[in-house]
């Protein structure tokens, strides 16, 4: 009836595997039933009748459980059911981040699941032979890439036996595909080349701008018919509209009205008011600090202490609106909800800020929050450390609803600077090859102490600014910044970001440029339509056995 959030203190929970194990093992159970109603027990066309994609590591007990029910109960011998559950295995991988890769103890899965455990251990040995066949000698590589690890506490990592098990292995955008390769993959990928492959995410157009956006709809319906909806590059004909100047007036009006209605929407949710006038700038996402909220704030925090001092010249008035959930357990990305909300209590209440700035923290945020925001956003804040975010898919949603993006060279954010053009994007930071070099001698206070807008930032949160009557509630979000530990780099793009950002103020002044470009990001959105992805899976992966 419930399923486990990601939360660290749930993380490697027995209830959690046990729940993975019902799931797999119920939907293998279903299909065979199925198969043998029509086929009898002569499994010669399984794998070419069926396909499973593993949606990350959490099904992949379907590797073993697949081989348990062919062996156990339809009595066929082990070399046959490794042929038939390695033809119809694949497998996407859905992030880089270590904490993330499900590894169970093998103490919990021998004795929750004893014969899916002893099926693993064959699996195990005769995919360690293999390796030793090709390498032969060589310790190492089967110590890295075996699927059950040694020492005290011996893990099975789901990951590794899921590329095992499966024919082809997909990354969710192209650099993140390359990192898999290049990182977290390698072993694997110098022994089945031929298994990797790159399937970049998408976001369905029907959700995403017909139905959430019908006022942008009708207007792109007006200039170009309808038959986008079902083939997404078509949007590309908007173009030529780019430069009408009656088109971008509409075209801007349309934003103008969604964004009176989201004023009303973060009135209700948050007890702020929104200027519909002002430029909306815009993070809403799951909270962790590879996604840096943190920085946003900051760059808030920098605005707040220049209109503080009188320098607002060139500043363009904003609605800054953050919102995530956190996972339960996580409390760093608790304790940035926090300053989020003390930042914008600070503001919204000073009277000096009242023109330029308006801060809102909106909790519970889920789907229908966002088909309200993404057609209201005129700027895009997609800015995860390079190298950390697998794809992004709210970065497409607002896209195709025609607002700009500030973002790093990360995820699928690549991919849409290259559809756009990089003078339809602002683009600022490190990049991840960068971000891995720069990590050798990371020293955050000098970054901070060399820069002298950056050290005003730091100096208000250091002096309790934002926590009068909270005492040293933010001091570990200070030290992680001070941190050269700190993996996310927040220091190190802080720079960039600020500079980045009043590009951004400039550009929003001319209304026909920004319009203009606007237009062009809706335009250039195509291939990220969920149509794209589901037909590349098909051609390339579930369709592979059909002669
Ligand atoms: C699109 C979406 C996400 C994913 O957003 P990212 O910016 O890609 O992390 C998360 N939650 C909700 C509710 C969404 O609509």
């Amino acid at each position: 009836m419930v399923l486990y959030p990601n939360d660290a203190s749930e993380n490697g929970k027995e209830l959690r595997l046990r729940q993975q194990y019902f799931l797999a093992s119920a939907s293998l159970q279903d299909i065979l039933y199925h198969y043998v109603e029509h086929n009898g027990e002569d499994f010669e066309a399984f794998a070419e009748k069926n396909c499973f994609q593993l949606n990350d590591t959490h099904p992949t007990v379907a590797v073993a459980e697949l081989m348990r029910l062919l062996m156990d109960e339809y009595l066929l011998g082990w070399n046959k059911a490794w042929e038939i559950t390695t033809n119809c295995m694949a497998y996407t991988n859905h992030t880089l981040l270590p904490e993330a890769l499900e590894a169970w103890p093998v103490s919990m899965m021998s004795e929750l699941l004893p014969r899916i455990y002893e099926i693993i251990e064959e699996i195990n040995k005769r995919f360690l032979t293999e390796i030793e066949q090709n390498w032969p000698g060589d310790v190492d590589r089967l110590d890295r890439m075996t699927i059950i690890t040694g020492g005290d506490y011996p893990q099975v990592r789901m990951a590794y036996l899921a590329i095992v098990g499966s024919f082809s292995v997909n990354g969710v955008a192209a650099l993140h595909t390359q990192l898999l390769k290049s990182g977290l993959f390698k072993d694997f990928y110098e022994l089945w080349p031929d298994k990797f492959n790159n399937k970049t995410n998408g976001v369905t157009p029907r959700r995403w701008l017909a139905h959430c956006n019908p006022e942008l709809k009708q207007l792109i319906d007006e200039a170009i018919g309808d038959e986008w909806i079902s083939n997404l590059d078509r949007l590309e004909e908007l173009r030529p509209f780019a430069q009408d100047k009656k088109f971008q007036s509409r075209w801007m009006d349309v934003k103008l009205q969604r964004k009176i209605k989201l004023s009303k929407f973060i009135e209700q949710q948050c007890d702020v008011q929104f200027d519909p006038k002002m430029m909306f700038d815009v993070q809403v996402k799951r909270m962790h600090e590879y996604k840096r909220q943190l920085l946003n704030i900051l760059h808030v925090i920098h605005l707040y202490d220049r209109i503080s001092r009188g320098d607002t010249e060139g500043m363009q008035p904003r609605c800054v609106l953050i919102g995530g959930k956190a996972a339960p357990g996580y409390a760093m990305a608790k304790n940035i909800i926090k300053l989020v909300n003390n930042v914008a209590e600070i503001i919204n209440q000073n009277p000096r800020c009242e023109n330029w700035l308006r801060v809102a923290f909106l909790p519970d945020y889920k789907v229908t929050a966002m088909e309200m925001i993404c057609p209201a956003t005129d700027l895009s804040e997609q800015i995860s450390t390079a190298g950390k975010e697998a794809s992004g898919t709210g970065n497409m949603k607002f896209m195709m609803n025609g607002a700009l993006t500030i973002g790093t060279l990360d995820g699928a954010n690549i991919e849409i600077l290259e559809s756009v053009g990089e003078d339809n994007f602002f683009l600022f930071g490190l990049d991840s090859s960068q971000v891995v070099e720069a990590r050798n001698d990371y020293n955050p206070a000098a970054i901070i102490e060399a820069d002298e807008d950056f050290s005003r930032v730091m100096q208000l949160l250091k002096s309790g600014h934002f926590n009068r009557h909270e005492v040293s509630i933010f001091d570990p979000i200070i030290n992680s910044i001070y941190n050269s530990g700190d993996a996310w780099m927040t220091a190190a793009d802080f720079r960039g970001y600020i500079d980045a950002q009043q590009k951004v103020s400039l550009a929003y002044q001319d209304e026909d440029n920004w319009a203009k470009m606007s237009i062009l990001n809706t335009a250039a959105s195509g291939r990220f339509s969920s149509d794209r992805t589901i037909s590349e899976y098909n051609s390339d992966i579930w369709n592979r056995n059909r002669s």
